[in-house]
């Protein structure tokens, strides 16, 4: 079946991402391109078959990039046990979050880690999320995907099996060309070391890893919990951080000046502090473990605060399946940085034209006249409104 041209009418526009929308607008969309963006007071001659959606009271926004995403696993409370769960139940699992994704307007997603499982046609332990790349490259209803592999952490951080541990330089540096060869489209370091007070590798081991990704034309992103480790990343020149929960001001002001990018993940700590209602966890329910996430949360706005001041540019991602979060969660990271003081127009800047500087997409976060139809509508401004990101109504691509 051949899609019949569409016409959206009568929609407002946030067609560049900025502090305005226009009203009163009407985009015509063939073949998966945009072909026209007209006022509705004069859409010029219409193709006869045309197929015409009365949009009034929507906006028309450029599909978001989920920056920070774990595509293979469900989150939830119980997070870290899912990522045991057999290979093939993950890979549904994917096939449910791409679903969910493309439905909340997402139309990028970068994967910062997944399981490695064997590979049935050979054998051959590698990251799942390449699987799932593989299975979406043809599926235009899918995100768009960029995968990291899997992640590479030191001995005793992460439940160890199902990812790549490296405690020294050379099994670093092995990790990273193994994840490259397999066909990583970037490494995911994990700067969170066994004692939290210390990084897990030198400055001077990061800058090797830095070296061999970038002569291979790939990046580097570190996960970062805690200063230490943020600060050998930046000074290893990585190419983003991820979470960045505890930044201080000449983390940020580095990160600035060589271009380091921040990958937000505020709304992990709503998710957290929702758990004290839903679940019987301690770490969630105890007055303790409040406590401390209250704590953190403090101290990662004040990260996101002080990043903004500097001039980094601002990533937003939601953790999902990695961290608690679902797939269709972005809405609640764009509402998390303008609580944390981003203007409501910077903060979808964010999860739109940041998210696609990042990828090194350039179209991604613009909606103009010969570009892929990449647009979702939501009913309401979410430049004066935020949570209207949550009111998806109609998805351009699916
Ligand atoms: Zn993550």
């Amino acid at each position: 079946m051949l899609p019949r041209p569409t016409l959206y009418r009568d929609s407002a526009l946030i067609g560049d991402v900025g502090p305005s929308l226009r009203k009163g607008v009407s985009v015509l969309v063939d073949d998966r391109r945009i072909v026209r963006i007209r006022p509705t007071s004069d859409e010029g001659a219409l193709p006869p078959d045309v197929h015409i959606i009365d949009a009034g009271g929507s906006t028309i926004i450029p599909g978001m990039v989920d920056a920070h995403s774990h595509l293979t696993l469900p989150g939830g409370s119980h997070w870290i046990d899912r990522g045991a769960d057999p290979p093939d139940d993950l890979l549904e699992v994917a096939e449910r979050n791409g679903d969910l994704l493309g439905r909340a307007g997402v139309r990028w997603a970068r994967d910062v880690g997944s399981p490695m499982a064997v590979d049935p046609r050979d054998g051959r332990r590698r990251a799942l999320a390449l699987r799932v790349r593989e299975r979406w490259r043809l599926n235009l209803a899918r995100p768009r995907v960029r995968v990291a592999g899997t992640w590479i952490s030191h001995s005793g951080v992460l439940t160890g099996g199902l990812l790549v541990e490296a405690d020294d330089r050379p099994s670093l540096l092995r990790a990273a060309s193994t994840q490259l060869d397999d066909g990583a489209d970037f490494l995911k370091l994990y700067l969170d070391g066994p004692k939290k007070e210390e990084a897990p590798w030198s400055t001077e081991d990061v800058r090797a890893v830095v070296d061999l990704a970038h002569g291979r034309g790939a990046k580097v992103t570190a996960h970062s919990g805690f200063l230490v480790g943020a600060r050998v990343g930046i000074d290893a020149g990585v190419d983003s951080i991820e979470h960045g929960f505890e930044l201080d001001s000449d983390a940020v002001a580095k990160m600035a000046h060589q271009g380091t990018f921040l990958v937000s993940t505020l709304a992990i700590f709503r998710s957290w502090a929702s758990f004290a209602q839903t679940t019987t966890l301690p770490r969630f329910v105890s007055n303790e473990g409040k406590e401390r996430i209250a704590r953190r949360r403090e101290r990662a706005i004040e990260s996101v605060q002080l990043a903004h001041r500097a001039g980094v540019r601002i990533a937003t991602g939601t953790d999902f399946g990695g961290g608690s979060l679902r797939a269709n969660h972005l809405a609640w990271e764009v509402e998390s940085l303008v609580e944390a003081g981003l203007k409501p127009w910077e903060a979808l800047a964010s999860a739109t034209i940041r998210g696609g500087e990042l990828l090194g997409e350039p179209a991604v976060g613009r909606i103009v006249e010969g570009g892929p139809a990449d647009f979702f509508l939501v009913h309401g401004d979410p430049l004066t409104d935020p949570s209207a990101l949550w009111r998806v109504w109609r998805v351009a691509w699916l």
